[in-house]
């Protein structure tokens, strides 16, 4: 059971490998089963909750199967893990790799094979950064990068499955060690991958030279994931954010010239401690400027041992929801707005699969993110199809 980011899901897929090699079979999430492993999530108190009752839900159902609990909230909180009935070991950020072979390693390489369309590939771990409202640093450790060799044999053994797309998953993937640019290029030239998209990159690290090498890539996307947290610079410096303003709405400018209409979604936090209704009526002002197609939007969430748990001015929550709602707002509307743009063109989509709740419908999409559904055809999944949208 996978809870949180791409990275964790590309790492789930990695463990479930490892147990299916030294012989045992993987199972769907709802049966019954002798071992289940927990990849747990710490962004918000949110997901530490959910991680909970999961745990709680699988030993209710499986008394006695063993339950082993690993990722970011494993590694930050074991003892409050180990407490609740039913878990069976605990296994921290770093001892990730090693639920069945023991050797513990600096970096665990991972990506997904589940799906037959998309593969997530994890290429770097830990972020030096701490900016003051994350605990990730804390818990995935300092910075470290998949050997480009490993990447690359990882890539080709994605490719010798079908698939066709891999998203690249990190931490903070730009700061690959020896830039990030070289993998890019190396990675482009891997036969059977149509497509590739980074699945978030700081403003910082997304250099202009890898924007002029991405624009002439056919493999990459016109789709950046791109984390703004606060549309006030204010709000940004006590973030610890290492960009204002200024140089993110710069490089959007820069994309857009190089690339034309490119898919923006980007991240916000809304209510950070001491956020005031100035500050975010900037932010709102701000992200209609530079009109992004998507906002990935996160309350604020106190995350204890960071600078921010510390600060003066927590908002209340009902004032975050507010918060929540304005930008949800703004995002629906930034997202009409983009979609409509495209209405009548022809794109390539790529499609993945039957509509959750709706097996007559297949979804898919564009290289520019827009999602695309259209009555099920078996023979469309997994390949590229020309679609008027
Ligand atoms: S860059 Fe900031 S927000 Fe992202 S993982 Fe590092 S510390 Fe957390």
């Amino acid at each position: 059971m996978t809870l949180g980011c791409k990275l964790n899901f590309a790492e789930s897929s990695a463990i479930a490998q490892q147990f299916v090699k030294a012989g045992f079979r993987e199972v769907s999430a709802n049966e019954s089963a002798d071992i289940f492993v927990v990849n747990t999530c710490t962004v918000t108190e949110h997901s530490e909750k959910k991680c909970r009752n999961i745990i709680r839900k699988i030993h209710r159902r499986n008394p006695s199967a063993v339950i082993y609990v690993t990722g970011c909230y494993a590694e930050l909180k074991r003892e409050e893990i180990e407490k609740i009935e039913g878990v069976s070991a605990v296994f921290g950020q770093k001892e990730k790799g090693s639920i069945l072979s023991k050797s513990v390693e600096s970096i665990f390489p991972a990506c997904s094979y589940g799906e037959r369309t998309r593969s997530f590939l994890k290429v770097q771990d830990g972020c030096n950064y701490f900016c003051t409202y994350c605990a990730i640093p804390y818990a995935r450790g300092r910075s470290r990068s998949v050997p480009m060799d490993v990447l690359l044999s990882q890539a080709r053994k994605i490719a010798s499955k079908g698939v066709k797309e891999i998203v690249l998953t990190g931490v903070n993937i730009g700061d690959y060690e020896g830039g990030l640019l070289p993998v890019l290029k190396e990675l482009d030239k891997v036969e059977g991958i149509e497509r590739y998209r980074i699945s978030s990159i700081e403003p910082n690290l997304l250099t202009d030279e890898m924007i002029d090498w991405i624009s002439t890539s056919k493999k990459f996307q016109p789709h950046f994931h791109i984390p703004l947290q606060s549309g006030s610079d204010t709000v940004l410096k006590r973030m610890r954010r290492r960009y204002d303003t200024a140089l993110f709405r710069s490089k959007i400018e820069y994309i857009r010239k190089k690339m034309g209409d490119v898919f923006f979604g980007i991240d916000v936090i809304a209510g950070f401690p001491g956020e005031t209704e100035e500050e975010f009526n900037e932010e709102l002002h701000f992200i209609r400027s530079i009109k992004p197609a998507f906002l990935h939007i996160f309350p604020y969430s106190k995350r204890e041992g960071t600078v921010a748990y510390k600060m003066e001015g927590h908002l209340p929550e009902s004032v975050k929801t507010q918060r929540v709602k304005a930008l949800e707002e703004l995002s629906d509307e930034l997202h009409a707005e983009y979609c409509n743009r495209f209405k009548g063109s022809v794109q390539k989509v790529l499609f993945e699969g039957k509509v959750t709740g709706n097996g007559s419908l297949m979804g898919g999409y564009t290289g520019n993110y827009i999602r695309v559904e259209r009555p099920y055809n078996e023979l469309s999944i997994g390949k590229i199809e020309e679609v008027v949208l």
